[in-house]
């Protein structure tokens, strides 16, 4: 059993019981037996499920919000886009099956046509960030392709993912093509990794734990989509609208109190306006509304245990503090906003994850400076990029090795368009339309038409 904590309190909010390998191993072989009958459901039926999956979520969004912030202490603003984010992320997909065509290609002596065929059952292991959305990303486009899921979410947060589960159920989802079984990672996620009944593994969680699960993934050659660690840079040029640029970079490393694969956790500030922003991000950073996160003002809310709060606070240790903003004393795993200024890229804080409230700052130069800063890291996810100069702004965009950038805002995830990392921050991408092909296989068909 485990007992879920309310992170703003540290109640006890709910207890689930963790699935035991007999279980997960019953679990997946209902799911490749429903898959038999899912992959023939005709595309207008299959399309038809989705959207109602996402009429039912859509009607138990307030519900799903509310018990995302007792779930994972998100506050409730977020929640809610969270929950809207599943309901839009189901109907987008459901748009897929009735679209997902080959291709006609010309060859000698006969026809030759793909197809894109589901892989079977699809392992999706979710982290404890973001319990909804990241489990949107690969259940609704796996069951679109006409995959069958097995979902394992993150032992802290597993409340919003079962309900998801019975949502599907009360659409007409049918037995066994979309199941959700909380427990350990190294008990249901390893499971899925070894068993041979699962196809693929789309995993978002850890770069340590990530490498694990593409070895083992390498001797079934069993398919992988990796979505990790980040740590992304916030370049700001001296051209920029600096206002603008200050005003927001708390939000793109504060938002869900920093537990975000995309935060901005390192800032680059162009020499001659590095004091002007400092100056502009103090204010900025205070005026963040940390606060019981169920408070419909709250900007932020607590970290999601008091292990992580110790992990974070063991990064400001020693570093050197700009300045602060506050939080509520407790109980809950509270840490308040923390802008550090970093002597070289050498420090810790600004090398590693912190995955909490804390952003480092550091001068550059140049823009090829700021290039080689912003690359001089193992993980390559997201970065955002302030300049009023359209030429430099592309150039930049091109240069950083990050597989998501945006200029001139700190957006992340769109579902129209795809979302992934480079280097040590991932495999694959998901959302928009390529990420269906990430739950199928080309297969490729020749039919002789000579004599
Ligand atoms: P984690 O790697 O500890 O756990 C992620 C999931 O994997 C959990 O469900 C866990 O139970 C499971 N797991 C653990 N050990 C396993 C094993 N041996 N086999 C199979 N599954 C196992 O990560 P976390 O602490 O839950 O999440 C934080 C991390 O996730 C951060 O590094 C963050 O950057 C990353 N993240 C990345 C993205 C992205 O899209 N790139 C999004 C959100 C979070």
């Amino acid at each position: 059993m485990t007992q879920v904590r309310n992170p703003a309190t540290g109640e006890v909010v709910g207890v689930v019981a963790e699935s035991s390998p007999g279980e997960v191993d019953a679990a997946i072989g209902r799911a490749a037996v429903a898959f038999e009958s899912w992959r023939t459901v005709t595309p207008g039926d299959r399309a038809r499920l989705l959207r109602r999956f996402a009429a039912v979520v859509d009607a138990h969004l307030a519900e799903l919000a509310d018990l995302e912030v007792r779930n994972a202490g998100h506050t409730v603003g977020n929640a809610r886009w969270e929950a809207g984010n599943v309901r839009d992320v189901l109907d987008y997909y459901a748009g897929a099956p009735e679209r997902l065509t080959g291709r006609q290609i010309p060859v000698a002596g006969g026809v030759d046509v793909t197809f894109h065929e589901p892989l079977g059952v699809v392992g999706v292991i979710v982290p404890w960030n973001f319990p909804m959305p990241i489990a949107a990303w690969g259940f609704a486009p796996a069951l679109a392709a006409g995959n069958t899921v097995v979902l394992k979410p993150a032992e802290l947060t597993p409340l919003t993912a079962l309900r998801l589960a019975e949502l599907g159920r009360e659409a007409g989802l049918p037995e066994g093509v979309f199941t959700v079984l909380p427990g350990r990672g190294d008990v249901v996620g390893a499971r899925f990794v070894s068993h041979p009944a699962v196809r693929k593994i789309c995993f978002t969680g850890s770069t340590d734990v990530g490498t694990r699960i593409m070895a083992g993934c390498a001797d079934q050659v069993k398919r992988v989509t990796l979505e990790l660690g980040g740590k992304s840079a916030n370049l700001v040029f001296a051209d920029a609208d600096l206002e603008r640029a200050a005003a927001t970079a708390p939000y793109a490393v504060f938002d869900n109190a920093g537990q975000d694969c995309c935060a901005r956790s390192r800032i680059l500030v162009q020499r001659p306006v590095y004091d002007r922003f400092l100056e502009l991000l103090e204010p900025a950073v205070r005026a963040v509304r940390v606060e019981d996160p169920a408070r419909e003002t709250a900007e932020m809310g607590p970290l999601i245990s008091a292990r992580q709060r110790d992990r974070v606070a063991g990064y400001v240790d020693g570093a050197r503090v700009a300045f602060t903003g506050s939080c509520p004393a407790g109980p809950g795993y509270w840490y308040a906003p923390t802008v550090l200024l970093a002597d070289s890229p050498a420090d810790r804080h600004w090398r590693e994850e912190v995955f909490g409230p804390v952003v480092s700052v550091l001068p550059f130069d140049d823009e090829a400076e700021a290039l080689r800063l912003a690359n001089d890291t193992e993980y390559g996810l997201s970065g955002s990029i302030w300049t009023r100069d359209v030429g430099r702004a592309l150039r930049v965009a091109r240069g950083v090795e990050a597989g998501t950038l945006s200029v001139n805002s700190h957006s992340s995830v769109r579902y129209w368009t795809p979302f992934g990392g480079m280097k040590r921050s991932g495999l694959g991408r998901e959302l928009g339309p390529d990420a269906l092909h990430a739950f199928t296989d080309v297969k490729n068909v020749f039919l002789a038409t000579d004599g």
